[in-house]
């Protein structure tokens, strides 16, 4: 097992496989999308993988795939099918906006993937096309019922945004009753690509659960796993569960089990920092696997106690002009 400076087991990363993206959510990246890395500065397939596998022989057992869209990176799904084979990475999950992804649905079960997160901020098929500025609502949903009748357990990713669907929070909440989903209110955060949305954070988690008490009163706090991000909800007799991710207010810290590796190969042991080394360099510059795990090491001996510390550490200093996009989440 590894563990940072602070005592905390780290056993997870966050994999961002591309920047690219067939959507615009305006809390994500500007209206004219962002500038691209060209091909060469991404990770290949064939580093990620070599990565993986020195990390999944130092403790590192749960994979997530993000991005950008990981869809829509070509070979995703060989890629993907190579990654479940790796010894001792025993969980792998995906966040994706689902705009390409129901027809996936049978292979992704077959390969043993074992959850999807799938964005989506509103039920509303006119405020889909206003946050994501693009007119796919339909796919998205499809993709919603095919992991449900695929039997992929599904979390719900809702970004939570003043005027844009506070008026959804209910409604998604009302989903779980009839699906075994967990939908997950996540609070805004500072990462859209210098985009002209100004952040405010009007709706922090305690705003979001007091309107969730609203409509239901008896809503009872359930068990969290361990690590979690997400205060966890039920509404009794629902079949599924509601999460509320402090993730600007960053009450998880403690905690935090994980690590990220953007799509050109920054690693970044918090969401806030804005990358401790870059992983790419070192292995095309020929570094052996012993060399790498000692620089891993390395970083994770000089993370950051929270996210307060992170931002304030950041060389590039603030603001945060980075698009979750090259991040992943
Ligand atoms: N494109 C995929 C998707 O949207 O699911 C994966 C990448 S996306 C960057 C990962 C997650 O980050 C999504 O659930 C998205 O809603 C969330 N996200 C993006 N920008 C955010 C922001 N500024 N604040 C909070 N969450 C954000
Ligand atoms: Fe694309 Fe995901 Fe960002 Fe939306 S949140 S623009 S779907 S990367």
């Amino acid at each position: 097992m590894l563990y940072d400076n602070h005592g905390r087991a780290i056993n997870y990363i966050r994999l961002a496989v591309t920047d690219r993206c067939n959507l615009r959510c305006f809390y994500c990246m500007p209206e004219e999308g962002i500038k691209y890395l060209p091909k060469s500065e991404l990770l290949t397939y064939e580093e990620m993988l070599r990565l993986l596998e020195i990390l999944a022989t130092m403790g590192i057992s749960k994979l997530r795939i993000t991005g950008g869209e990981p869809f829509i990176r070509k070979e995703m799904m060989i890629f993907l099918q190579k990654a479940s084979e790796i010894e001792g990475l025993n969980e792998i999950h995906i966040t994706t906006n689902g705009t390409t992804t129901a027809h996936l649905v049978p292979q992704l079960k077959a390969m043993g993937i074992k959850s999807i997160n799938l964005s989506l901020d509103t039920l509303d098929e006119a405020r889909f096309y206003q946050i994501t500025r693009r007119n796919v609502f339909p796919k998205v949903m499809e993709a919603f019922h095919a992991l449900i009748e695929g039997g992929i357990r599904t979390k719900i990713n809702m970004v939570v945004m003043t005027g844009q669907n506070i008026e959804d929070i209910i409604p998604m909440a009302e989903l779980t009753k009839d699906y075994p989903i967990s939908v997950r209110y996540i609070e805004e955060m500072p990462f859209n690509g210098a985009g002209s949305h100004y952040q405010t954070l009007e709706w922090n988690h305690r705003k979001i659960l007091t309107h969730l008490k609203t409509r239901f009163p008896n809503i009872e706090k359930i068990p969290d796993a361990a690590y979690s991000t997400s205060a966890n909800y039920k509404v009794p007799g629902y079949q599924g569960s509601v999460g509320i991710i402090a993730a600007y207010s960053r009450t998880f810290c403690g905690t935090c089990n994980r690590i990220r590796l953007t799509p050109k190969g920054l690693l970044k042991t918090c969401l806030y920092d804005d990358g401790v080394f870059n992983v790419r360099d070192i292995m095309r510059a020929g570094a052996t696997n012993e060399q790498i795990k000692s620089t891993f090491l390395e970083a994770l001996g000089n993370r950051a106690k929270d996210g307060y510390e992170a931002e304030e550490k950041r060389q590039f200093g603030l603001p945060i002009v980075e698009s979750m996009s090259t991040i992943g989440g």
